[in-house]
This record gives C-alpha cells, structure tokens and sequence, in this order.
C-alpha cells in the first residue's frame, strides 16, 4: 500500500468572486495564485489562494457560484477547511478579524491545538490553528500580503467531516490512503499523516439529514500524490476498496482523480506538478485571467460572462 503525502488543495463553493477576493486575498492575506475558470463550467471562475509560490498544500480555492442555495449541512460532505498560522499569533489574528467584521468564535483547544473558529462572509465555518506540534510544511512568504510575514496563513491544516457511520470511512483513510489513526477528543476522532500536514476529523452523525452542497460548503478535499505513476497507483487502492474513481483528468497545473469516500465526500488525489508557475511569471501570478490552452480559442466569450474583479485595496498591519 502506497499512502498519499498530505494535502494538495480543498476547494469550496462561495458566493460572489469579489467578496470572495475580498476576504481571502484582502483580510487573511492569502495570495491570489491563479485566476482561472471551472473547467467544467467555464462561465465560473475558479479562484487559487495559497502562500507566494502556490506550493501545494497551502491552496485552498473557490468555485463562487453566487446563485447556488446555502448547502444543507449534513453527513457525507466537509463542514469546515482550518487553516495553519505561526504559534501565538491567535490573539493578532482575532483582533484583525473582528475589526473587519468577520464572525469569530472562543478560541478553543482541539487536540492541543489553539484553534480560532470563524466564519467567512459567505458562510463557510473556518478554523485558524495555530503551529504546535505541526508537520514541517512548504512555505513561501509573500511581500505583496497585508499581513506581516510573521503572521501569514502558513497553509492548509486540515477539514472536518460528517459521517453518518464513521466505520467504513476510516478503514477507507487507512487502507486505500494510507492515513494513520491520530487520536479521539469531544466526538471526533482525528486522522492524520506522521511527516506530512493534512488531516481529516470525523464526526459520526447518524441522526442528521445527507447533505448538500451550497454556496459556502467544502466541494472537494484533494491529497497529494508524487507524480503519475503514484496517482495510478493509488488510483487502483481506491478501486480496489470499493470506490469508484474518475480516469486521469488534466488539470493542467496538475493531474486529477476524483471519487467519494465511502460516506460521499468528495476527494481528488493530485499531482504534485507541474505547477502554477507552468504558464504564467512567478511575480505575476493571479494578475490576470489564465485559461488552459484548450480553452484560449473561447476567450472572448468567457472574459465576456465573467465578472470583473479587481484586486482588494489591502488593509495593511505593520506588525
Ligand atoms: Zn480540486
């Protein structure tokens, strides 16, 4: 058995793209890496927010479908994506979050993690964790961000997942995935990697309702693979568990397979490269629409749907 290497990306479905812009890139300082459009829905803008290079495991993205319903909360998809930042910078974080009106909660401790929870203005729950004990990670700070480097979302964490009976889901983490078993706190039991960031809490909830997407819930969880032979390979561990997953899907700056988990949330397993830098300078990512070439001889119809967008004016902290 051959185990993914931690978190690439999660994407999430969000409302409309500037505010969307406005709060990822404008108040948690995230940089805008690619401003791109679903490949299966080129009408929509696909929206990549990760650390300056785009590294994987720092990305977190969004389809902003402003006409979708709020989801139906519910067992079989990912009701919150938390993100890293640097140890003892919780009490700045809920400070600048509150004074640009974003909804936070009591920060909290979850398996020895400081955690701040909050909501994103299109009703996505996030959680800010802060660096303990932590994975080494990847990271490139970024200059353009409002946020002092020291402060920076260092990356993805991890999500939380509702299940409506947890069993199946956590010998599929384990067998198909090659996830380890972390730990159980409060209804949750963690699953994780040693050596790698990403993890996964489960929730077992019998008594609610399937859920369903909507504009402010988690679309997709993805997890890194090596390279195409790796993808392959675990491509056929998922198979061979019981699930069903798509062929290989170029994305361009990555490799894609998609299918469910046993409980019906939604994972991709991704290729490490080639990268966002691929077609477009390192210091200009995000500066403006890029499509894959498949997608150039459309341009002019897609620049025409899309909404224009423009980069939030920064609110800057000095320290
Ligand atoms: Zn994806």
């Amino acid at each position: 058995m051959q185990g993914v290497n931690g978190l690439h990306h999660i994407t999430a479905i969000a409302g409309p793209a500037q505010e969307n812009l406005d709060f990822y890139a404008g108040i948690l300082g995230m940089r805008l890496v690619k401003r791109s459009i679903n490949q299966d829905d080129p009408g929509t803008y696909h929206l990549f927010y990760a650390d300056a290079e785009g590294h994987p495991g720092t990305d977190l993205t969004f389809f902003p479908w402003a006409h979708m319903a709020p989801p139906r909360m519910g067992h079989g998809l990912a009701v919150e994506v938390s993100l890293e930042v640097p140890a003892g910078s919780l009490a700045w974080w809920g400070a600048r979050l509150e004074k640009y009106g974003a909804k936070i909660d009591e920060v909290t401790s979850r398996f020895g993690d400081t955690v701040l929870p909050l909501v994103d203005p299109h009703g996505m729950r996030l959680a800010l964790v802060e660096s303990g004990a932590s994975a080494p990670r990847v990271f490139a700070p970024w200059d353009g961000s409002p946020i002092p480097v020291e402060r920076q979302v260092r990356g993805l964490y991890g999500a939380q997942i509702w299940e409506r009976e947890a069993a199946p889901t956590k010998e599929f983490l384990t067998s198909a995935l090659g996830f380890q078993r972390i730990g159980a706190e409060n209804g949750w039991t963690r699953y994780g990697f040693h050596g790698a960031p990403g993890i996964v809490d489960i929730r077992e909830t019998p008594d609610v309702r399937r859920g369903a997407w909507g504009v402010g819930s988690v679309h997709h969880l993805a997890w890194i693979v090596t390279d195409e032979q790796h993808q392959l390979v675990v491509r056929a561990q998922v198979e061979a568990s019981g699930g069903r997953a798509t062929p290989v899907i170029d994305r361009f700056w990555f490799k894609s397979v998609y299918f469910k988990e046993p409980g019906g949330v939604l994972f991709e397993i991704a290729t490490e490269g080639p990268g966002f830098a691929v077609d477009e300078d390192p210091a200009h990512l995000g500066d403006t629409l890029v499509l894959p070439p498949w997608y150039e001889a459309a341009r002019a119809e897609i620049e025409r749907v899309l909404p224009p967008l423009k980069m939030p004016v920064a609110a800057h902290e000095t320290r």
